[in-house]
């Protein structure tokens, strides 16, 4: 695939009509009032038969297609590419926007479909992926975040025979104060087991179970369009069948490496999205703003930016290519190659990002000309779903492991 094909670009063309009329002039209110993102994102599904998509390839999931090999799953090209065009195209104008709807989607309905029962499937996972419910998904806590299951100290306590009693708290959980749903990851408690080898089980629990505190959005750098917040748990009694898989066997540790793979080749999406747009924005800066009696984009050294600009957007397209064509072929990324993506993506925005406030010299660093909002929202891209140095660890354990 060399290029997005007419009908991709059809669709690309009408969600940006749809981000410059819905999300553009809202930016502001977006960005730094207290709206949060969700009905926009159900316009958007809506506008673009997103949820009947989703209600469809929740039905045939549910028909049980069954568990499919490296290579018989082709043919999903264009539904990847469906799923990729609205990242791109929102990351545009709103990074926090994507991570609120991946989070939710990708993610939270992702961990139940992957390990749920087929009640669990039903009674969550479809309202996730319509959006109709918000979802989060709850690893992170304030002394455990890249050494994620090695230091968790969230508790499941066995409780008679079919129960069990949460303990904890989550810290940086995306949606966490608005979510429905949330997957909550936690260390069985066993006696005589090292903490560090303890079963990680996942749980899922719903706004206003007794004894789940939600807290309010926290203030942050960027992102400002997804919601951030903590949750605490004490002494949450939940049943069985909110245990995913309703058995201790099927373990937190073992989906993981499937949800990290998602999130981290998502981002190679999102910095596309960000990177064509600091590069038609400098550009057009480059054009018009004259000093030393030329437009700057006279000067060598801005030259070499938007040269390097251009070159970070035709490597993440790339990136974004292959995971389509991929997906037509029926191939899977593995772990280390979404790393990869991830460890390029994030940086190819940041600098790119920061590049193009530089371009704009002090217009650059006022919120009214939008790269200073893209650049904030870029540095995130290189923390989360895991940092910039834990994938450089993930690329070079597999390539010392091969
Ligand atoms: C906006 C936002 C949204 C988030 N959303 C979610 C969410 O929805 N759910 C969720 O569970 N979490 C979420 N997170 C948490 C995120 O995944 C963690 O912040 C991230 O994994 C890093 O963990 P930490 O913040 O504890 O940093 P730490 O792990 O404390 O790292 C601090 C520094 O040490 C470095 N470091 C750590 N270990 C090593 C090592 N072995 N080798 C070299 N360097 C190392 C790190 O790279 C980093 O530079 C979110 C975070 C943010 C900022």
């Amino acid at each position: 695939m060399i290029e997005w094909s007419e009908q991709h670009q059809m669709i690309r063309d009408a969600v940006r009509r749809f981000m410059e009329a819905e999300i553009e002039p809202n930016l502001e209110e977006l960005e730094h009032g207290d709206t949060p993102p969700y009905d926009v994102l159900r316009k958007m599904f809506q506008t673009f038969g997103m949820d009947e998509m989703a209600r469809s390839r929740f039905a045939k999931q549910l028909e049980g297609a069954g568990e499919k090999k490296e290579g018989e799953s082709g043919g999903r090209g264009d539904a990847v590419a469906m799923q990729l065009i609205p990242i791109i195209e929102l990351c545009r104008y709103c990074p926090g926007m994507v991570t609120a709807m991946g989070v939710s989607v990708g993610l939270t309905a992702g961990a139940i479909l992957s390990k749920g029962t087929r009640a669990q499937k039903e009674r969550w996972a479809l309202d996730l992926l319509t959006l109709d419910k918000v979802g989060s998904w709850a690893i992170t806590e304030p002394d455990s975040g890249s050494d994620a299951f090695g230091s968790m100290k969230s508790t499941a306590r066995r409780d008679g025979d079919d129960g069990y009693v949460l303990n904890g708290s989550k810290t940086f959980i995306t949606n966490g104060p608005h979510a429905d749903t949330i997957v909550f990851i936690c260390k069985l408690e066993e006696d005589g087991v090292a903490p560090a080898d303890r079963k990680v089980l996942d749980f899922v629990l719903d706004r206003g179970m007794e004894g789940l505190t939600q807290s309010k959005p926290m203030r942050k750098m960027g992102l400002h369009s997804s919601p951030t917040g903590e949750l605490f748990l004490q002494d949450v009694k939940v049943g069985r069948d909110r245990l995913l898989g309703e058995t201790e066997e099927k373990g937190a540790r073992s989906g993981a490496k499937g949800t990290f793979s998602i999130e981290r080749a998502g981002v190679a999406a999102m910095s596309l999205g960000i990177v064509e747009r600091c590069l038609e924005l400098s550009l057009a800066y480059a054009r018009e703003r004259v000093q030393f009696g030329r437009p700057i984009g006279e000067f060598q050294l801005i030259q070499d930016k938007l040269a390097r600009m251009e070159v970070a957007r035709m490597n993440l397209q790339n990136l974004v290519f292959r995971q389509v064509e991929m997906a037509e072929a029926g191939r899977s990324t593995t772990l280390a190659e979404a790393s990869a993506m991830k460890l390029y993506a994030a940086r190819a925005a940041n600098e790119v990002a920061l590049e193009a406030v530089q371009i704009y010299g002090g217009n650059g660093y006022m919120s009214e000309y939008r790269v200073e909002q893209l650049a904030r929202d870029a540095k995130v891209l290189q923390i989360y779903a895991g940092t910039d140095e834990i994938q450089i660890s993930a690329i070079a354990r597999s390539l010392l492991a091969g």
